[in-house]
């Protein structure tokens, strides 16, 4: 049976009957498709305002913005880590906003990957994002362990996405650590965390994930399935803005433990002004926290996440899914014939939030698309990422999206670009 065709009524209808469409308004989008928000998220008014509270905390109480201010600095983090809890399903206490996905995961490291004995190695994959795999080579280069034996990384059939069976057939007593992505960052392969997470306790395992790609798009049961620690960073699909602190998570039964690196807001909140030498860690997540927080690079995601408590993750998951279906439906009903191949898994229960379109001419394509005011992005090779983003993407802007592509492929536009990446893709 053929699939009936989809047109702009239809997908005007879905705009309509849409729970989320009043959150379009909340953000800020000019003159372009923005289908980039899993590498920057938008900036909405309620971001702008948080972060304005924090400049006007500092105007009227300077040093006293820390504990008397409108938002106090002082328990900022601690605040955004609750706030975020929902949307991992984590505890309060688990949570706290800060780093960066890099250095949170130095921080678990060296907190948790203790190579002891047989069990020395960690388990990674040969897909993930190079600076988490700088991270871990370094970590085991600190131990005086060489990576190359050290660091195993699954491997993958396709080159695009990684089977769970595969990566437990790789679990064994000499992991003492597994390190990897929720959602791949180039195919938008979402990985069955439960599963892993099972198999991995079996052997003994710590079990880590890196949500830069899954957090905001799609909820998360951490403290249930028993994971013991998670990183992120906040500027994707947070909508934190450039730079913005990113996050961990540390399961509650390790809680108390020792942070692999302290410094002085590892502290206990209520110790840390006595100024002593002996580090009393915080019972919470806080303990992995280092030093002064970056408050204004912090404040935007308050307002952020306030818009995810309203608009509901699991909505925000619904709308993603049935944005990515219908950006896949019509990239096969319009584009059929053009060398495009869809990289992602088809299936919703294995999909993040982005389609993964794969075409040799990705870069030049990409090109034409920022020319006709769609901005996708680039993973060399051969990959264009397009995420339409729940809060401010409508099923309209996906029919575009697509139309124009078409228009770029007929008319042969990125024929007019080289073929190479730009610096930043
Ligand atoms: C975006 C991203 C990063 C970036 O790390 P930062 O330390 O925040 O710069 C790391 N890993 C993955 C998987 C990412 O998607």
């Amino acid at each position: 049976m053929t699939k009936p065709v989809i047109s702009r009524e239809d997908v005007k209808a879905l705009d309509q009957h849409d729970p989320l469409q009043p959150f379009k308004r909340e953000f800020y989008q000019e003159r372009f498709y923005y289908m980039d928000g899993n590498s920057l998220g938008l900036l909405s008014k309620r971001s702008e305002e948080t972060l304005s509270t924090s400049l006007n905390d500092w105007k009227k109480h300077a040093i006293g913005g820390w504990t008397e201010g409108e938002e106090p600095w002082f328990y900022m983090s601690e605040k955004i880590g609750a706030l975020t809890a929902p949307l991992i399903g984590a505890k309060p206490e688990e949570v706290i906003n800060t780093g960066s996905i890099t250095s949170n995961i130095h921080q678990l490291l060296a907190t948790f990957y203790k190579p002891e004995g047989k069990r020395t190695k960690i388990l990674a994959d040969e897909l993930n994002f190079p600076s988490d795999i700088h991270a871990m080579k370094s970590q085991i280069k600190w131990h005086g362990l060489d990576p190359e034996e050290h660091l195993i990384r699954v491997q993958s059939v396709d080159g695009y996405t990684l089977s769970e069976d595969t990566i437990i057939k790789e679990m064994d007593e000499d992991i003492a650590v597994l390190l990897l992505p929720s959602v791949l960052y180039r195919s938008g392969q979402l990985l069955d965390i439960e599963k892993i997470t099972r198999a991995a306790h079996e052997y003994g395992i710590i079990v880590g994930f890196d949500l830069a790609h899954s957090i905001g798009a799609l909820p998360h049961r951490l403290n249930e399935w028993g994971v013991d620690f998670a990183v992120w960073c906040t500027y994707k699909y947070l909508n934190s803005g450039p730079g913005g602190v990113g996050g961990l998570y540390v399961n509650k039964k390790h809680l108390g433990k020792s942070p692999g690196l302290a410094g002085w807001f590892s502290s206990d909140k209520d110790k840390q002004f006595d100024m002593s030498h002996e580090l009393t860690p915080a019972e919470t997540a806080g303990a992995f926290q280092i030093g002064t927080p970056h408050v204004l690079s912090s404040a935007p995601l308050i307002g952020s996440l306030e818009l995810f408590e309203e608009a509901g993750i699991q909505q925000i998951r619904e709308k993603s899914l049935k944005l990515t279906r219908l950006l896949m439906d019509l990239i096969h009903q319009e584009l059929s014939g053009y060398g495009f191949k869809i990289g992602n898994p088809l299936n919703d229960e294995s999909r993040g939030g982005h389609v993964c379109l794969v075409h040799d001419e990705a870069a030049s394509i990409c090109k034409a698309l920022k020319q006709e005011a769609i901005i996708p992005d680039f993973r060399s090779p051969n990959v264009i990422r397009l995420a339409p983003i729940a809060f401010y993407t409508s099923y309209e802007d996906v029919y575009d999206v697509v139309l124009r592509l078409k228009d770029i492929m007929e008319n042969e536009k990125q024929k007019q670009f080289k073929n190479e990446r730009d610096t930043i893709a």
